[in-house]
């Protein structure tokens, strides 16, 4: 109950109280005047309740009826005055008093008895008016305050307003202007499909997607990947997808009948109503890939171009068999391992046979030819380890690492045979001379190879078309 009704309530039980109070010390109630005092008390009623309740500007009472409710209790004090004095001059009988009364009352006592009524309803009304200021004022106070409050939260919402306005406008930006595509999926919990709930404008641009068709149906986000790339694409996504893992992929994409290659990569988040979320970026690597290809393309280049290179610093290039160069650095690899490993070591010359008249006979290019053809059925019978050379004009050399001399012996019968049958193309039948050496422990390279060119000559000096050991 509001403090003002209470109030109220307070004074008018203290009014009634006090009128009838006079009432009864004055033994009005069988006075003629006592209905007089009644439609007073009524009327200060009535324009305390109006007042207060105007106050209040809460009542649907006609408020008109106060200055009408004060008029009429003025008159009716005005009029109780010259009755009083008339009473007095006992034209009007006034009743005997109780007994306790011990001098008579006057009559006007009676008059001012009536009088004081609306006096102190006045005071009253005085006390009440300075009271409710008292309340109006707190209470305004208490408004101003809240007035200010409300005001400091408003002005804290606006900032919180604009700073977040600011932060979406960043995060718009950021997610639309970077130059790699972002997007998330989610996975709801149960068996309901994944869908996008985000696909930046770069992704849309990077795919050639459909937005509306790609948000309804995600799986159309497959239909831009190559062909030779889709069945892995799919596999790989629906893994990740399946185990709640990151993802990280690159394929070719076949945009406006262009292939570009792209990277995605995306992380799971769950969220709290047991979904998850993917957030992911899709960045166009197609220059990155090219350039790679192109190096790599280029690295393979180079790498085929230094072979050749090593191939024709070291190989012969006529007969495409080792050249001397080569050779003399095998020889010294394959000395110091047969002396640590204590292996044999076996070195064969040969030399065509009557050379220049083949070239005499059939020409320079014949002479060629049947250097080539030599070449090419000496290697069709040798072991891997084997290096046949070629040391100069129409003369070989050919290393035979872990042959002795009678290992050796046999590998020289067995390429003399096959070079004296068959017979060559146009040179007809070709004979080569052969002289062997075995390796000596400690013996230098010139010593090893002056003995087997040595054996070389012997073989020559012996009628040709022979193997000769050295001494
Ligand atoms: P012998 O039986 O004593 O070895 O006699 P030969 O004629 O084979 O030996 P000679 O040293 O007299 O002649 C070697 C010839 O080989 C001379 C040279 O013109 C020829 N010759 C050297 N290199 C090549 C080559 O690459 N191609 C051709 N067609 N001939 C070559
Ligand atoms: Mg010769
Ligand atoms: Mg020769």
């Amino acid at each position: 109950m509001p403090l003002q009704t209470l109030w109220l309530l307070s004074v008018l039980v203290f009014l009634i109280n006090y009128t009838f109070e006079v009432l009864d010390f004055n033994h009005l109630y069988e006075s003629q005047q006592f209905l007089l005092v009644l439609a007073q008390l009524i009327l200060s009623l009535w324009a305390l309740i109006e007042w207060a309740l105007l106050r209040n500007s809460q009542t649907a009472l006609p408020l008109t009826g106060l200055g009408l409710a004060l008029s009429a209790q003025c008159l009716i004090g005005l009029s109780r005055l010259p009755l009083g004095w008339l009473l007095e001059n006992g034209q009007a009988p006034v009743e005997t008093l109780p007994s306790h009364f011990d001098s008579p009352v006057s009559h006007f006592d009676l008059g001012l008895a009536v009088v004081y009524v609306p006096l102190n309803l006045l005071l009253f009304l005085l006390i009440s008016k300075l009271l409710i200021s008292a309340f109006a004022f707190t209470e305004r106070q208490r408004a101003v305050m809240l007035q200010r409050e409300t005001a400091t939260r408003l002005s804290a919402e606006e900032e919180v307003r604009t700073l977040r306005a600011q932060l979406e406008r960043t995060a718009y930006e950021l997610t639309e202007n970077i130059p790699v595509g972002t997007y998330t999926i989610v996975l709801p919990p149960g068996d309901a499909m994944a869908k996008f709930s985000f696909m930046s404008r770069r992704f849309i641009e990077l795919t050639g997607l459909d937005r509306k068709a790609a948000a309804s149906d995600p799986l159309q986000a497959f239909a831009c990947v190559h062909p030779d790339d889709y069945p892995a694409w799919v596999q790989l996504n629906a893994e990740a997808f399946a185990r709640k893992q990151p993802f990280f992929g690159q394929t070719r994409i076949i945009v406006h009948d262009q292939v570009r290659w792209i990277t995605a990569e995306s992380r799971p988040r769950a969220l709290p109503d047991g979904s998850t979320v993917w957030e992911g970026v899709l960045i166009d690597v197609t220059e990155q890939v090219l350039d790679k290809q192109a190096a790599e393309e280029a690295r393979r280049a180079l790498q085929a171009a230094n072979a050749e290179l090593q191939r024709l610093a070291t190989t012969d290039r006529l007969t495409g068999a080792w050249n001397r160069t080569h050779l003399e650095e095998t020889l010294d690899a394959e000395m110091h391992r047969a002396e640590r490993y204590r292996q044999p070591l076996s070195l064969l010359i040969f030399d065509i046979d009557h050379f220049k008249a083949i070239n005499d006979t059939h020409g320079h290019l014949v002479g060629d030819e049947v250097l080539i053809e030599l070449t090419r059925r000496i290697h069709a019978h040798l072991r891997t380890v084997d290096v046949l050379a070629r040391w100069g004009g129409e003369e070989f050399v050919l290393l035979l690492p872990h042959c002795g001399t009678a290992e050796a012996q046999q590998v020289a019968e067995k390429l003399r045979a096959l070079v004296a049958d068959p017979p060559f193309p146009v040179a007809g039948q070709v004979t080569a001379s052969f002289g062997l050496a075995q390796w000596q422990p400690q013996e230098p390279l010139d010593t090893w190879l002056k003995r087997a060119d040595d054996a070389l000559y012997a073989a020559k000096a012996a009628g040709r078309n022979r193997v000769r050991l050295a001494e």
